[in-house]
């Protein structure tokens, strides 16, 4: 991903809030969804495992492996591959988007995204903990946490999407492969429609979470984010930053699919961590990856109240 706006503007920080008092949701809730009570360390581990496969570059062994683990998860679920043939500048190169589909009784979708592939230029030394060994492990969880489930609210697809990296230089044409072309697909097949929510992840481990507001994300979906963190108590995570980011998020949004980006673009000192061989586990905290995932979780239950 890439910021579209050159410009960081700050927001005045939100009241500072004890993380050790994080309190129930405010509403009763009916839904049979899991709570939003995330074990941070199940997370971290997932991480662990998914960068201990090493630089995970589309067309690589340890691709392979990493669709093989997260399929290896899925036992029991309906999954759905979206195998293709991306021409990048770089040559052509298989992609695959991993879709898990837990029904629910209310007609609807809501996806959740986030990619699991890694920076093809960085393929020697870069293990990419947080990017995307964060967005990977936090879908994982969630994948544990719904299955065996019938839901009573709309259908949750769990998306791993991949080639959401540029292979030679960030454009238009070079980013975000797996995206365009599901979005294409699920325009042309009428899943488009069906589709709530479209929620991002990208880079949640952040031991030092800011979740960014994004001003590329529709604007009621964003605020619901942000009523989710406050639920919870963790709003003095969310948009303290404001920018527009360019993701996996926009070719949906393209197609009327409403799309929110959770991200933190400042992963160290000015973002200095991002896309460099120190993007490893020891910056990622349990407590980050505990607390994005029960955003997402609670960003569910509202948007299935709607
Ligand atoms: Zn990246």
């Amino acid at each position: 991903m890439r910021a579209s706006s050159s410009s960081v503007e700050v927001q005045p920080a939100a009241a500072t809030v004890a993380l050790t008092e994080a309190p129930a949701s405010s509403q009763p809730s009916s839904s049979n969804l899991p709570k939003p009570n995330v074990n941070g360390n199940h997370v971290m581990q997932y991480v662990k495992e998914v960068v201990a496969f090493g630089p995970r570059p589309p067309g690589s062994t340890a691709h392979l492996k990493l669709e093989e683990f997260i399929l290896s998860k899925l036992k029991g679920v309906d999954v759905e591959q979206d195998r293709f043939t991306a021409q990048t500048p770089a040559g052509k190169f298989p992609m695959n988007n991993i879709i898990a589909k837990f029904p629910g009784k209310k007609n609807g979708i809501i996806v959740v995204a986030g990619h699991y592939d890694t920076l093809y230029a960085q393929r020697q030394n870069f293990v990419g903990a947080n990017d995307a060994g964060s967005s990977t492990a936090l879908l994982l969880e969630l994948a544990d946490q719904l299955r065996g489930q019938q839901l009573d609210g709309y259908s949750i697809w769990l998306l791993w999407t991949d080639g959401e990296e540029a292979f030679v230089k960030w454009t238009a044409t070079d980013s975000v492969y797996g995206s365009r072309q599901l979005a294409q697909k699920w325009q042309q097949d009428g899943t488009a429609q069906k589709i709530k929510a479209f929620i991002l992840v990208d880079m949640i481990g952040d031991a030092d979470l800011d979740i960014l507001k994004d001003t590329m994300s529709t604007p009621w979906l964003s605020d619901l984010v942000y009523k989710a963190a406050s639920n919870l108590g963790y709003q003095s995570h969310f948009y303290q930053f404001s920018t527009g980011m360019d993701d996996d998020h926009l070719p949906f949004a393209k197609v009327g699919i409403p799309v929110v980006d959770l991200i933190d673009f400042t992963y160290g000192y000015n973002n200095v961590f991002w896309h460099t061989p120190q993007d490893t586990v020891d910056k990622l905290s349990p407590q980050s990856l505990a607390i994005t995932t029960d955003v997402v979780l609670e960003t569910i239950r509202l948007v299935n109240q709607r």
